[in-house]
């Protein structure tokens, strides 16, 4: 789950010990043991794979499994291994499970900034450019746009389409706003990762009043321009009805997460059990019951998305290599590792009212112990804040299933989203609702409206 950028949540937690009775929803071998049944029971969802998983993708050695670092390149040939040990499929026209794609970083070192005749100082100014080597002065042509950002405006809004430059822009920002001014050099200096190659241009930032007369500057730096390969890892087990195999159906997590954070009593590593090894697990767990069940007549395509939490890279290229009207539905699993505030064995769906897939779900887990329920937090904004709003803003009915209590979950994006703090067996819970829940949808007897797209 990404941040909202520049919101904060502070709310203490109250943590729920909650017995779980799974009747039946995990495992299945032991309560078949126990009761005499007429038939074989068809394999359940794999308590012991889920707690294999999440507790592998969880551990320290994964380093948080930040996108393009060691730790996240761990996590990915882990779960290369798992597609592989399940026996899915690779993606047609891929020849293996990785499905890489470039992104990009760019470091600009100023050398000198001056305007007017007058050099100036490091803290008046941010420079951002997608040009290696920056000699740039007010002979050149065409010359820059120049914008003034007066002491009512926005900063924050008007600077962000500028820090990727698509043209020569110099911004003069009033000095009233120096906090924020302050604020966006911070946010520059720790850039890292981001989809597009920087285009040929600049924009430099100064704070102070633009000169009265014609505008005189030399700017000189240097920018480092770094390519970095990420992966998504995606897996198909192919449907067992040819006529159905343009309806795929999407089962995703992201495996991301955000690396290390400044230490807390010691601990500086960001493990993400909840956010989202659980949702990651989950995604194996399903391929793993779907193989075994070999009964889905439509493809299901297994993804564990990269670059989540660094702004949902991973995702918007996965959406890029297929059609999107041959997705009929994507089942995003994101934080399911803790109870919902409905209690045991229930989780919520984002987007309910977007399209009829929440209703569907409700209507499927009918009978069971186990409860879907609409998104009890609209004002948090989860629908576009997962890998689910990529597909869904291309009209797929792609929502997010999730248990977190998010407004209090004091763990979230913090050194202590640890599996200890998981309740494994009611998120087994969850992830068998899901497959049950997914059958009507896989075998072609339901198929969910589409999102209207925006
Ligand atoms: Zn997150």
């Amino acid at each position: 789950m990404r941040k909202i950028r520049g919101k904060i949540l502070f709310c203490a937690m109250v943590k729920a010990i909650v017995l779980v009775l799974l009747l039946g929803l995990s495992g299945g071998s032991v309560c078949a043991q126990k009761k005499p049944v007429k038939q074989p029971a068809a394999p359940g969802v794999s308590a012991a794979t889920v707690e294999r998983v999440v507790r592998t993708l969880a551990a320290d050695d994964m380093l948080g499994r930040a996108s393009g670092q060691p730790g996240g390149e761990k996590a990915a040939d882990f779960l290369v291994a798992e597609f592989q040990r399940i026996g899915l499929e690779p993606l047609p026209g891929l020849t293996d499970f990785s499905q890489s794609f470039p992104v990009y970083e760019a470091h600009t070192k100023p050398i000198l900034v001056s305007v007017d005749g007058a050099v100036v100082p490091a803290e008046r100014y941010v420079l951002v450019s997608g040009q290696p080597k920056l000699n740039w002065m007010h002979y050149d042509e065409p010359s820059p746009r120049v914008i003034t950002i007066g002491a009512k405006d926005n900063l924050l809004k008007e600077i962000r389409p500028l820090l990727n430059p698509q043209a020569n822009t110099i911004v003069f920002v009033d000095t009233a706003q120096a906090k924020a001014f302050k604020r966006v050099a911070g946010f520059v200096a720790r850039a890292g990762l981001r989809p597009d190659k920087p285009a040929p241009f600049s924009t430099l930032l100064v704070l102070g009043a633009a000169p009265a007369g014609p505008l005189k500057f030399l700017v000189t730096a240097t920018t480092d321009i770094r390519t970095v390969m990420l992966r998504n890892v995606v897996g198909v087990l192919p449907g067992l009805d040819k006529n159905r195999a343009q309806e795929q159906v999407v089962f995703s997590g992201h495996y991301d997460h955000i690396g290390i954070l400044p230490a807390v009593a010691g601990d500086s590593i960001a493990n993400g059990a909840d956010d989202d090894a659980s949702g990651t697990t989950a995604v194996v767990a399903l391929a793993e019951y779907f193989k075994q069940r070999h009964n889905n007549a439509r493809p299901l395509v297994f993804v564990a998305f990269v670059a989540e939490e660094i702004g949902g890279f991973g995702a918007r290229y996965f959406s890029q290599q297929l059609p999107p009207a041959q997705v009929v539905a994507m089942f995003n699993i994101e934080m399911i590792g803790k109870q919902a505030k409905f209690g045991p064995n229930t989780a919520f769906i984002t987007g309910f009212d977007k399209s009829d897939f929440g209703r569907l779900l409700q209507q499927n887990a009918q009978g069971s112990v186990f409860r879907f329920e609409p998104d009890p937090y609209p004002e948090q904004n989860l629908f576009y804040r997962s890998d689910n709003a990529t597909l869904a803003r291309l009209g797929v009915p792609a929502h997010t299933i999730s248990t977190d209590q998010i407004p209090t979950d004091k763990l979230y994006h913090s050194v202590n989203d640890e599996v200890e703090s998981l309740d494994l067996p009611n998120m087994t819970a969850v992830i068998t609702a899901i497959g049950r829940a997914a059958a009507p949808i896989i075998s072609g007897q339901q198929t969910p409206t589409r999102i209207v797209g925006e």
